[in-house]
């Protein structure tokens, strides 16, 4: 049988995602007894808080019920947070679910969607799935480009994403590049800020969107529990845009898109957040000086407003990644986000998975 005839013809030649590569399968293609390091899916190296697990755990007796449908309370405790209404906070099964929902609900045959590249490869992807023209629109010095996304944005130009900061490269755009955006921009094309690693921003000039979502219903923000709250292994991301948007976005998910489990921790993240501040600094302090020790090393790396860098050798290195992978460090490969060959991503790991990282790039150098 040829399923793929089968398919509708924009579905047949889609490319699945490619994630990075699990430990487990690093441990058995490599045949590799010694500790793994994964540093490749801008994961939190940290496991979720005790109070997280803790509710986690309370949360197993209940699992012969229903979730919430629409993660009701998750969104009247972000409304909280972030003191906007109820009604503006939607919940997905990741914000990746989110992305996927704003398309489905939003595009229509013939539409159009523009995005920066590299970035988030879930767009090009969405794009496919949904069978429409994709506008990609190059970054400048490794930032996204918001004079020239906003002069490719037509009369069929539907939805935008900002992925700020942007993945792979960790670069931000500033508020003021955001306003000059919007300028004489049309109201009815969907601006999604994709703020995954919002959390990690420490630039002052790092744009408001919430502010900025009080003047124009156009905006959706998406962020995430992934990164900072380490429940990537959970799905649960949100979004905050106008309660009429969110309205659209129930219509199109599916009846329990966000499991009890993921419910229960983002709640728990929520309430227990105060005592991220320390993996935050942590952070930060890691990644500042994987950077310097890199630049040290002759790579292009990008600053990062995350926690990830983006590493460029500017000169042939073989094959740094597999090489790595040889000696138990798990990077990511960037030329699925159409970089170079050579170019990888590194996600900043605790201080020893760090260290070890530059010892393996030292030695291999
Ligand atoms: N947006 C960006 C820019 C990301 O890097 C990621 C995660 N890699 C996501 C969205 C999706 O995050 P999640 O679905 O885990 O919330």
């Amino acid at each position: 049988m040829d399923f793929k005839a089968m398919m509708p013809p924009h579905l047949r030649n889609v490319k699945p995602y490619v994630p990075g590569k699990p430990i487990e399968e690093v441990r058995r293609e490599k045949n590799f007894a010694g500790e793994i390091h994964k540093l490749a899916s801008n994961e939190n190296p940290y496991p979720p808080t005790e109070a997280i697990q803790q509710a986690i755990i309370d949360e197993i007796k209940q699992l012969n019920r229903y979730p919430n449908s629409g993660s009701y309370y998750v969104c009247r405790d972000l409304a909280e947070k972030y003191n906007v209404k109820t009604d503006q906070v939607f919940v997905g099964n990741g914000s990746n679910e989110i992305i996927d929902l704003l398309v489905r609900a939003f595009i229509n045959p013939g539409e159009e969607i523009v995005y920066p590249i590299p970035s988030f490869i879930i767009y090009p992807i969405e794009a496919q799935l949904a069978g429409v023209k994709a506008i990609e629109v190059p970054l400048r010095n490794y930032r996204l480009d918001l004079e020239a996304m906003r002069s490719n944005i037509t009369r069929k130009t539907k939805i935008v994403f900002i992925c700020n900061p942007n993945n792979p490269t960790g670069t931000y755009v500033s508020a003021k590049e955001v306003e000059r955006f919007f300028v004489d921009l049309r109201k009815d094309v969907l601006i999604v800020f994709d703020e995954a690693y919002f959390e990690y921003v420490d630039a002052d000039d790092y744009p408001d969107t919430l502010e900025m979502l009080k003047k124009r219903p156009n905006i959706i923000i998406l962020r995430t529990f992934s990164k900072l709250f380490s429940l990537s292994g959970c799905r649960i991301g949100y979004s905050i845009s106008h309660p009429d948007l969110v309205t659209c976005l129930h219509k199109v998910r599916q009846p329990f898109n966000v499991n009890r489990i993921a419910q229960a921790a983002a709640r728990a993240a929520l309430k227990y957040s105060d005592s991220l501040g320390d993996r935050l600094d942590e952070n930060r302090e890691q990644l500042n000086y994987l950077r310097d020790r890199l630049l040290n090393m002759g790579f292009v790396v990008p600053p990062s407003q995350t926690n990830f860098l983006l590493i460029i050798p500017t000169k042939p290195v073989g094959d740094i990644v597999e090489k790595l992978m040889d000696r138990g460090i798990i990077v990511r490969p960037m030329k699925p986000f159409g970089l170079g060959e050579e170019s990888f991503r590194v996600t900043v790991g605790t201080p020893e998975e760090n260290e070890n990282f530059l010892k393996a790039i030292g030695d291999l150098l």
